[in-house]
């Protein structure tokens, strides 16, 4: 799950990482009034920012300095209902339906620095780099000796010596280096009290008067802990999820959007990767990975592929079903169900094995539903990519 930099901010704070003062708002008027805190001083300027589910927002205009009321305003009108094109949101973008308002930072030097599992080394990874503020990605294809790591043992947690490490070659002043360890210790702190995926502050800025604060945060979490955080279970944005990966979430589907036009429906991770694969090489391409489980009830049944009818991209239905725990009658009978339901436009390629496969087979057989049956794998995707180029 990812949450929004306002959030992560929020999170950061409570285990003492330092963040600008910032409100958040929802309307140029809120945005006007919570930017007087920061406009007070003489010379003093805020910066006007969107919070959507991803980076880039800089380059695209998403990040703005105000130096007086009245600019906040305007930025804020011009910002709230855009939809923002970023290189991270692919080219429909996204609309920004709030904004953060934070007192503007007088920036020495920008840095990067993430926290991240690293599953090869069973070790979270903290990654730092003096090119911040920038795409990292283009730092790690050009130049990957620019960015340092340290790989942290979840025994010991970060030792000073690491921090120091990363802090030297960062090129840090020796006045700012205890300041720099404490700020790597209290995010991997936060990392793992938070049960995090990724933590990336970019930048981490050195100010003027020598402190270092983070000025982006982005954090996600591993969804199998989230039930250890109702705090920040509660942080979920829906408006910035696929409405179809939502859905399967409630009810506990592997489900996740690919933009191929062939709607997969399999059991078993391992079956659902091997059928996208096949789909492949025969040719075609999968509209997503979904793994309905090993023991899914007709209802989960039925509104995985309720999610399928309803993809205007699927193009052809593919249900390749193994049944170990899973018996094929009751996938027949979601099936039956949902098409019932919804209507069944598009073809449908059914290859069911295994238990209950005949009762299976009977069902989708007297159901009235015009059912493109398939015994192989490689038989049943190959039919698959064949309607689908017809269609
Ligand atoms: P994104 O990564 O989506 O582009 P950031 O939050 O990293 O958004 O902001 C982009 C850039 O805007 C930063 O690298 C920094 O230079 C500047 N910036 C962001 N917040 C502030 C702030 N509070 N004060 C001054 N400059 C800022
Ligand atoms: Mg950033």
């Amino acid at each position: 799950m990812n949450i929004h930099e306002y959030q992560a901010k929020s999170i950061l704070a409570k285990f003492g990482v330092p963040v600008p003062k910032s409100k958040i708002a929802f309307t140029p008027d809120e945005a006007e009034e919570n930017s007087k805190e920061f406009l007070s001083g003489e010379g003093s300027v805020c910066v006007v920012k969107a919070q959507i589910h991803a980076g880039g927002r800089g380059k695209a205009g998403g990040v703005k300095l105000a130096k007086s009321r009245q600019q906040v305003r305007e930025i804020a009108s011009e910002l709230l209902g855009k939809i923002l094109v970023t290189h991270q949101t692919g080219p429909v973008g996204k609309e920004v339906k709030k904004i953060l308002i934070e007192e503007g930072c007088a920036i020495e030097k920008e840095f990067y620095m993430s926290l991240v599992v690293d599953r090869s080394s069973h070790k979270v990874a903290l990654m730092a780099s003096r090119e911040g503020g920038v795409e990292i990605e283009e730092v790690a294809a050009r130049s990957p000796e620019k960015i340092l790591k340290e790989f942290i043992d979840p025994a010991t947690g970060l030792i000073p010596f690491q921090g120091r490490k990363i802090a030297f070659a960062l090129g840090l002043d020796k006045s700012v280096i205890n300041k720099a360890v404490s700020f790597m210790t209290k995010l991997y702190d936060a990392f793992v009290a938070s049960d995090c995926a990724m933590l990336e502050i970019n930048p981490l800025v050195l100010t003027k008067s020598g402190d270092l604060i983070a000025l982006d945060a982005k954090l996600s979490f591993d969804d199998n802990a989230l039930f250890r955080h109702k705090d920040i279970e509660g942080m979920r944005d829906l408006d910035e999820e696929d409405p179809k990966e939502i859905e399967a979430s409630r009810y506990s589907l592997n489900y996740v959007s690919l933009d191929g036009s062939i709607g997969c429906m399999v059991n078993g991770a391992g079956l659902a990767m091997a059928t996208m694969d096949i789909i492949q090489l025969c040719g075609g391409s999968p509209a997503n990975f979904l793994d309905v489980g090993g023991g899914a009830t007709k209802e989960q049944v039925t509104a995985a592929f309720k999610i399928l009818v309803s993809d205007p991209r699927v193009k052809t239905i593919l249900v390749n079903i193994f049944g170990g725990i899973m018996r094929c009658d009751i996938i027949a009978e979601g099936i039956i169900a949902a098409a019932k339901e919804v209507g069944l436009k598009v073809p449908l390629v059914v290859r069911l094995q295994g238990t209950n496969v005949d009762k299976g087979r009977e069902l989708l057989a007297t159901s009235g539903l015009n059912i493109i049956t398939a015994e192989k794998m490689d038989e049943a995707a190959q039919k698959a990519v064949n309607a689908a180029k017809k269609a």
